[in-house]
């Protein structure tokens, strides 16, 4: 098996000051989600320093971040409002337990996500990362319905390829084998609902004529009939709402949210909207729910909500849910979840001055703007031969190339042909980290529109040299 991609240095050879640190981080640090032996030939890249959309090594070598460090940072790196937040909380409070105590931060940010988030969303439970967010709800759903007396509730529904984190029960919701199959005898055994996936890779998916409303639609009926089979056991269904980010920036419809919504609502089953990744205005709407004006059970939040600077998680449901709990200790109704780091005043400061962010303009119209910039830039793309498909959802932008696109035929896995692209454009001054055959942008917020232009310029030669036989 080819796995070692011609090894293109990732960047200018590194001083010894750097090639020290790299030698260490690979002497002791166990890197996530890689073959730590790809780095006896591919370069880890120390970073010293950040601000706005710039990573810079220890040797100067300026790099943009044009994935947000996996989709965290919407603000660029160390943005002024949020570093000041963080600063003034140091100043006073550091960490208490959420348990019996409670603290300024934990409310303002509370009071705040309940006014952003879809009506009706009314309760907060804080975690530390966006899996632990996914349990939380995942057992608050189960948990609901065995204290409203119907305990056989205790299974979910989750499209294919979908993906909802890598904790035992986040893993256990998700579908993308790649990271779920090894594990396969740990897990949940979900109910696979078909993924409303518009690409036209999907082998048996959308057709060439076909708009996307209607795809979705018709992925619908075969989901519905799928969930009023099991009704009886389903607790929850959890999906991640118009784009499936970690299975290949797959995306679909927003009319497939509504229709989902409904048939919730007639069957008895939670929906859980996991907006880890597309929520705080990724898809153009501060929610992707937004996009179909519903409100689901739970919504799942992380990533951008501390603007890429701490760890924090939210999982937020109704009042519905919650009188559920509510009651005499010894009936034994409550959620007995805890994380040590529940509510930390810091990542809530963070959060805090995140949102302050939002409300200095209207970001929502420059994301769709440098949305639009991001379409024309990558206009070329579209006419490539190895490129299938280059589809977009607000300020994700995806391009999936292809072995032999009239035909569906992808590059096989073992060509990683993702990691070519990689490495080139890190050659190039830009931090692209594809998925498999997927690349694409999801850049910060603040990104310049020079920028921008010179991150699409890098993205076409990329294709270019991934693509090469
Ligand atoms: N859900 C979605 C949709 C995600 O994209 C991710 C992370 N990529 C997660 C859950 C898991 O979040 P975390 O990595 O913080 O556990």
């Amino acid at each position: 098996m080819n796995s070692v991609p011609p090894a293109a240095p990732a960047l200018p050879a590194a001083s010894p000051r750097s090639a020290d640190l790299i030698a260490r981080s690979r002497a002791v640090v166990w890197h996530p989600c890689t073959q730590m032996k790809d780095h006896e030939w591919l370069p880890l890249v120390p970073v010293a320093k950040a601000e706005g959309v710039w990573l810079e090594t220890p040797d100067g070598h300026r790099i943009i971040d044009a994935v947000s460090s996996w989709w965290t940072n919407i603000f660029g790196h160390r943005h002024p409002v949020i570093v000041e937040h963080l600063k003034r909380q140091l100043d006073t409070l550091d960490h208490v337990l959420l348990a019996g105590f409670t603290h300024e931060p934990v409310v303002s940010l509370s009071e705040k996500l309940v006014a952003l988030t879809p009506e009706g969303l009314s309760r907060c439970f804080y975690a530390d990362n966006g899996s632990s967010a996914v349990e939380v709800a995942l057992k608050m759903s189960v948990h609901y319905w065995r204290n409203v007396g119907r305990p056989e509730k205790t299974r979910f529904a989750a499209l294919s390829n979908g993906y909802h984190g890598e904790t035992l029960g986040a893993l256990g919701v998700g579908d993308t084998g790649l990271y779920r199959d090894t594990y396969k005898s740990l897990l949940l055994d979900p109910v696979v609902l078909p993924s409303p996936d518009c690409s036209l890779m999907q082998v048996g998916g959308r057709g060439a004529g076909e708009s996307w409303e209607d795809y979705s639609r018709r992925r619908f009926a075969d989901a519905r009939q799928i969930l009023e089979a099991h009704a009886d056991t389903l607790a929850a269904v959890i999906v991640e709402p118009l784009v499936q980010c970690a299975g290949g920036m797959r995306m679909y419809h927003a009319i497939w949210l509504k229709l989902l919504r409904e048939a919730c609502d007639a069957l008895g089953i939670h929906l859980i909207a996991d907006e880890i990744a597309t929520g705080f205005g990724r898809t153009g709407q501060l929610f992707a729910c937004d996009h179909a004006n519903i409100t689901p059970d739970f919504i799942c939040l992380s990533k951008g909500i501390t603007g890429g600077t701490l760890p924090l998680a939210v999982t937020l449901t109704n009042e519905r849910v919650y009188e559920a709990f509510y009651d005499d200790y010894a009936t034994g109704k409550a959620f007995l979840h805890s994380h040590s780091y529940t509510g930390n005043p810091l990542a809530c400061a963070a959060a805090l001055g995140t949102l302050a962010v939002f409300d200095q303009c209207n970001w929502m119209a420059i994301v769709r703007g440098l949305g639009q910039l991001m379409w024309t830039q990558t206009a070329a793309l579209r006419q490539h031969p190895q490129v299938a498909e280059v589809r977009q959802q607000g300020m994700i932008l995806a391009v999936e190339l292809a072995q032999s696109p009239h035909q569906r035929a992808p590059y096989p896995a073992a060509d990683r042909r993702g990691l070519r692209a990689y490495q080139h454009a890190l050659t190039r001054g830009v931090l692209l980290r594809p998925l498999g055959n997927t690349l694409y942008l999801m850049p910060p917020y603040v990104i310049t529109a020079a920028e921008l232009g010179r991150v699409c310029d890098v993205l076409i030669e990329a294709v270019d040299v991934a693509t090469r036989p």
